[in-house]
């Protein structure tokens, strides 16, 4: 039961051959079971209440295609009802008053929260070793990071707890994660899903999106969760593109004539061979598919990471003072004054990669360095998104490359070294400083296998709300290949 899609189960519980229940049931118990400590929070009951109005709905023939289909949410989506921590102690037991615009969007498409996915502490990290709750374990080989910050929701789709997850990409965090768990994930062009309730990391950054076993099914979840919302200042209206659409409707398009962009940056120095010849066999696959390979440069992508790790940082610095010990979650037991309660407070509830991007922040935030810093790394963000639109005037309609320069690492091994972390976001990051729709999706595996396999991601990049065709594109190539029905062992 667990190895079917998303699409599958919809068509399971719209036959009635399965209950909303049932399925539910099944996922808790899968969930109570697992050792990788992908969730941070479930509640049965919950849950099956949510799951018996579905039923009442597929009962009554009012269900949608997500209705009575469980999900996990990523634990930075606030949830009424459910525990929402961001991976923080400085929001341990805290919970809204009220749903994310996301989570309240699939919920009133019918879908049933199984719980909360751990991910790294306010969404910073690319291992999921900053969570404040422990590491997460990737399903393949328990000795491999799962990939950050969405690590709870790619390894609760690998681990088949859960046949769908939400998760959000300030720098990578849905596309990694996905590469390094063999799971399908997709950020969306920046603004079509709202980040109301999201909790924030770098607000000019964040998108939200899903994570699943396949492109259809990420595409069946988009179709509830992009749209306008009013409650985000920054969500695009249906006047600038972000109307409701269906995004099935192109997934059966041949891919004739498909001009795909290759950039040297991506496969240069630094690229693993076990990396490099798993997307080369992709990339020869979609020539095969009627596609063809065009060399591309994108000449800035060394520049992403001093600029996002200027702009993420000043951005979070701004975003986290509202952990005052005032308005959420946690506040220092002892202080002499409010200075002393502020500085407690967030001394005690912060962990060590969160207040290293603080200081950061507020440094090149600075008077005096404004300029050399912050101002200097948005001009450079124009000319990394320059870069792609030059390559999508006349050259390429789509680039794909590696989503990481390696396979998931050792747990442990770069966990004291933030800058190797921030290196391993090479191919990310670019996408993201941009605004464009990015996608994961498994195409192989690396070398080397010590406990167990290492997946390997294919990144296919769009241009502004070229989501369906990425999905086209995915939905071809997961067609004429299986990489994307693989299961870890055991599962
Ligand atoms: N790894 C990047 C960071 O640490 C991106 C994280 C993300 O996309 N949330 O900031």
């Amino acid at each position: 039961m667990h190895n079917k899609t998303l699409k599958e189960l919809s068509a399971l519980l719209q036959s009635k051959q399965v209950s909303s229940t049932e399925l539910t049931r099944h996922y808790l118990d899968r969930i109570d079971a697992s050792g990788h400590n992908a969730f941070l929070h479930v509640d049965r009951e919950l849950s099956l209440a949510q799951a018996a109005a579905a039923d009442a709905r597929i009962a009554a023939g009012t269900a949608g295609a997500l209705t009575g289909v469980p999900i996990a949410h990523k634990d930075i989506f606030v949830t009424r009802g459910w525990r929402t921590t961001a991976g923080s102690r400085m929001l341990q037991g805290y919970v809204s008053p009220f749903d994310a615009t996301v989570v309240e969007r699939l919920g009133a498409a019918g879908m049933v929260t199984l719980g909360k996915v751990n991910l790294d502490e306010f969404a910073m990290g690319s291992a999921n070793e900053n969570s404040a709750y422990g590491a997460v374990k990737n399903p393949w080989d328990a000795t491999a990071v799962p990939g950050g910050s969405s690590g709870g929701s790619a390894a609760a789709i690998a681990a088949r707890l859960a046949p769908a997850a939400t998760a959000t990409d300030t720098g990578g965090s849905i596309r990694q994660p996905a590469a390094f768990c063999g799971v399908t994930g997709i950020k969306p062009t920046y603004g079509r899903v709202s980040r109301f309730g999201m909790i924030a990391f770098a607000s000019s950054l964040d998108q939200g999106g899903p994570i699943a076993q396949t492109a259809e099914d990420c595409a069946l979840l988009l179709n509830d969760m992009i749209g306008f919302d009013e409650r985000d200042s920054t969500s695009l209206t249906p006047e600038q593109g972000n109307g409701r659409e269906d995004f099935t409707r192109d997934l059966n398009q041949p891919l004739n004539g498909l001009r795909i962009g290759v950039p040297s940056e991506y496969f240069g120095e630094g690229l693993a061979p076990d990396v490099e010849s798993a997307v080369r066999t992709a990339l020869e696959q979609f020539v095969k598919l009627g596609a063809t390979l065009v060399d591309i440069s994108l000449p800035k992508t060394a520049l992403s990471i001093p600029t996002y790790y200027i702009i993420a940082p000043a951005e979070a610095s701004s975003n986290l003072s509202r952990f005052d010990g005032v308005r959420y979650g946690h506040r220092a037991s002892e202080y002499k004054d409010l200075q002393d309660m502020y500085r407690k407070t967030r001394a005690e509830g912060f962990g060590s990669e969160v207040k290293r991007r603080i200081m950061v922040g507020t440094y090149v935030l600075c008077h005096g360095y404004y300029d050399a810093y912050y101002v200097q790394a948005q001009k450079i963000r124009r000319l990394i998104a320059d870069d792609f639109q030059a390559a999508f005037a006349d050259k390429c309609d789509v680039i794909m490359g590696p989503v990481a320069p390696t396979v998931a690492w050792d747990l442990g091994s770069k966990s004291n070294d933030p800058v190797a972390n921030y290196l391993a976001d090479i191919f990310t990051l670019s996408t993201s400083l941009a605004g464009l729709p990015g996608m994961s999706i498994p195409c192989g595996f690396g070398a080397g296998e010590k406990n167990g396999k290492r997946p390997v991601g294919l990144q296919i990049i769009g241009n502004y709300f070229a989501e369906a065709k990425l999905l086209n594109i995915a939905h071809q190539y997961q067609q004429a290949t299986d990489w994307h029905t693989r299961a870890p062992e055991g599962v």
